[in-house]
């Protein structure tokens, strides 16, 4: 299995599809590969009641794995978690919480992949080391009581390390 993971990132690596297709034009295994697993879309949300603003959190999913950065029931996630949103080439262009780091945005914005990101640095702890993934810097919201969530409003900073 991880050596079929690894022939798959060496043949994408080669292909870099993402420079020759929009997202519209990836299919699904392309589509899935594009993911820097960085799990800033699986951060908690708030409104502002007053002005509609889109808050973010140091709080995640009850379904993210913080060691792997991963959901634990992705295939079938909205089962668990239904407002849990599907990411597709139109909604990418519309919500604006997706941070400015977002491979999908960056394509959609036509500024092509960080260098840091996995496809291109060829692994996936560089993430971590230039401040992107959300990994260990977060508490699951079954640890956090309703009235505690305001208290967890963060600054993600959309800063681009693209300077090694
Ligand atoms: S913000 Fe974008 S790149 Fe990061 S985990 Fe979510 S979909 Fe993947």
């Amino acid at each position: 299995m991880v050596k079929n993971i690894m022939v798959w990132q060496k043949k994408v690596w080669q292909e870099k599809f993402w420079q020759e297709k929009t997202l519209d034009e990836m299919n699904e295994e392309e589509w899935e590969a594009l993911c820097d697993g960085c799990g800033r879309c699986c951060l908690v949300k708030l409104e502002d009641e007053d002005s509609g603003e889109i808050l973010k959190s140091d709080i995640h999913c009850k379904l993210f794995d913080c060691e792997t950065a991963k959901c634990l029931k992705y295939e079938d996630r909205q089962k668990y978690v239904s407002d849990c949103v599907r990411l597709t080439p139109a909604k990418i262009k519309q919500l604006n919480w997706i941070p400015a780091s977002c491979a999908y945005r960056r394509i959609a914005e036509g500024r092509g992949l960080a260098w840091w990101h996995p496809l291109l640095c060829g692994e996936g702890e560089t993430i971590k080391k230039v401040g992107i993934s959300v990994v260990g810097r977060t508490v699951c919201e079954s640890e956090i009581k309703p009235d505690e969530f305001v208290d967890h409003i963060a600054y993600w900073p959309d800063f681009e390390p693209d300077e090694r």
